[in-house]
């Protein structure tokens, strides 16, 4: 599904953290926020995710305002960067989890669980509790409890900074390859501009709470509008 955001904006009493951004992101793309620490990007993910109220403008997924939506309905799943995974629960229950909420259906939760487990190479695992799993397998859990939602768009909050440098590798070819695989739309923050030029099929740059400039990986690389870009996206310009 497509998300656009007009002139949005978000203020912490008198400090406007976001200012007017508008965005396009098309359906099945492969968005990244991408810019230095405090210049908004949670903030302006956990608004699309309806965690945060937008102080002015509108959000919409397809084509409907959800500015005013409630989080569970509008068709989103976050990952958080610290897995925020219940630590008493086996993996199992750990994905099954916001299912049951929901009270679906017993083999309901049982087939979405298994195929985000196959998805993810964590059938082996289902057993296990979060402390017995690698750094890589507990992340890969949190993307679980998101894919057994069906969402039509996923929001990664830097979902790999606590990894080390090897697995992050690994993790993105992973996210690239389930972006294939699901189809669906999603848009992903991260401080590391490496990590926003091998995943995004279109960058949004942010300093300050204000959008810089939006593109292809490679449009920003080659014709960055301003020095922060060219600078922050590492183009000799
Ligand atoms: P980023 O994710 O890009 O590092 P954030 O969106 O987390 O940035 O934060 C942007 C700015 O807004 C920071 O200066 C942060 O301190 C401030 N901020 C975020 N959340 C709140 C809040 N709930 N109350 C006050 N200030 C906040
Ligand atoms: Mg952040």
């Amino acid at each position: 599904m497509s998300v656009r955001l007009t002139n949005v904006a978000k203020s912490f009493g008198a400090f406007n953290v976001i200012k007017d951004v508008s965005m396009d992101i098309p359906d099945g793309g492969f968005a990244v926020f991408v810019g230095p620490s405090g210049c908004g990007k949670s903030t302006l993910l956990r608004m699309i995710a309806g965690l945060e109220e937008t102080s002015s403008g509108t959000i919409s997924i397809e084509g409907q305002d959800v500015t005013q939506m409630e989080p569970a309905k509008r068709g989103v799943a976050m990952v958080f960067q610290n897995y925020a995974l219940y630590p008493h629960l086996s993996v199992f229950e750990n994905m099954a989890f916001s299912l049951r909420l929901a009270r679906a259906p017993k083999e309901d939760v049982l087939r979405r669980v298994g195929e985000a487990s196959r998805i993810l190479q964590l059938d082996e695992q289902l057993q296990k509790k979060p402390s017995q799993l690698s750094g890589g397998q507990r992340q890969r859990v949190a993307i679980g409890r998101a894919i057994v939602r069906q969402p039509k768009v996923f929001l990664f909050d830097e979902p790999l900074s606590n990894l080390d440098a090897e697995l992050r590798v690994q993790m993105r070819l992973e996210l690239t390859r389930l972006h294939r695989q699901l189809g669906a739309t999603m848009i992903y923050v991260t401080h590391d501009q490496v990590e926003a030029m091998t995943l995004a099929d279109k960058i949004f740059v942010l300093k300050g709470g204000i959008l810089q400039q939006a593109g292809a990986p490679l449009d920003l690389y080659d014709n960055p509008d301003n020095r922060f870009v060219a600078g922050f996206i590492g183009s000799p310009a």
